[in-house]
């Protein structure tokens, strides 16, 4: 599909699911001279228009960005970014993404009644990276689709690059520099990790209670395979980053407790926590807590339930 563009044409981009793993995108865009406007952080009503546009059994994250969308529809925006991610390459291969990842741009069609004849457009852009690198995709979507200049597109391509490198560095660093006495590893989809309104500021009620958190994203790609060697095969490309890190912090001794954070509604998840349970929770001695949420979930409720569990560890201890 041709898309009209010029360098005044708006692109709206909504803060949600995979924004938080590829900032390459909306770089990409600005590099190419559009206009990005970014819908804002996760608040209430934006969740609670999510929820009221969806079916109950969506995952949250689904329902947070769909709230996002209805935001940025509120302004005067030309198109709207709703990637499909299809397939992901790892160091062992190609996995698919989630069911509800690969059908965003329809589901986002149907809701708010988008087609060719509406504004804002949808911006799509399809990735399968076992056809192609999704660096190489996103070349040949600006060259072909949006009818950017060879310059211009490689220029926009290697910035890009640049500051996808750059967050990743961030994401993998320490959180502070203070001197926490326990260390718990935090596991999940960094769309729920790292939004402070999703995870009801779960990194930050941690750091309170004297924890140092830590993500997956610390650790390298090729430590988390190694990790999954000898499982059960897992398609889905970041649920084998969850279940490899996971199998991966049980043997790091700094580590004293990990949580598998996750959403209702999640259905990779409920596979997920069964392998966690029969291949790693009951054959370690290190603590392990599920921790789910959902839209109702009270901020009262979820604080103790981290309490106990970091009370039980240094119990331990
Ligand atoms: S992996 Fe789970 S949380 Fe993420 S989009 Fe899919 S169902 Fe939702």
């Amino acid at each position: 599909m041709k898309y009209s563009t010029n360098n005044y044409t708006k692109i709206g981009f909504a803060h949600g699911l995979l924004s938080y793993r590829y900032y390459l995108w909306k770089e990409f865009f600005k590099q190419l001279g559009f206009m990005v406007i970014e819908s804002a952080r996760t608040t209430t009503s934006i969740m609670k228009k999510g929820i009221s546009l969806t079916v109950d059994d969506t995952c949250m994250p689904v329902k947070a960005f769909i709230g996002h969308v209805d935001e940025l529809l509120s302004k005067d925006i030309d198109y709207l970014f709703v990637p499909r991610v299809l397939t992901i390459r790892r160091i062992s291969g190609y996995y698919y993404t989630c069911p509800k990842i690969i059908a965003l741009p329809d589901v986002v069609r149907a809701i708010f009644n988008l087609s060719e004849n509406t504004t804002p457009k949808i911006l799509e852009m399809e990735i399968d990276e076992r056809k192609e690198r999704m660096e190489s995709r996103m070349i040949y979507f600006a060259r072909k689709d949006l009818r950017k200049g060879k310059r211009d597109v490689k220029n926009a391509i290697s910035v890009a690059i640049k500051k996808q490198r750059e967050y990743e560095k961030m994401l993998s660093m320490k959180d502070d520099h203070r001197n926490y006495n326990l260390k718990i590893a935090v596991v999940g989809h960094p769309y729920l990790i790292f939004d402070d309104y999703l995870s009801i500021g779960l990194i930050r009620k941690l750091n309170e209670l004297d924890v140092e958190v830590i993500t997956q994203f610390i650790v390298p790609e090729k430590e988390i395979e190694k990790s999954m060697e000898g499982f059960f095969e897992i398609s889905w490309g970041y649920e084998r980053e969850i279940l490899g890190s996971i199998s991966y912090f049980t043997n790091i001794p700094a580590v004293d407790g990990i949580i598998y954070f996750t959403s209702f509604g999640c259905g990779p998840f409920a596979v997920l926590s069964e392998l966690v349970i029969r291949e790693i929770k009951n054959k370690s001695s290190k603590p392990i807590m599920f921790l789910m949420i959902d839209e109702l979930t009270g901020e009262t409720g979820f604080i103790t339930r981290i309490e106990s569990f970091v009370d039980m560890i240094r119990a331990q201890k």
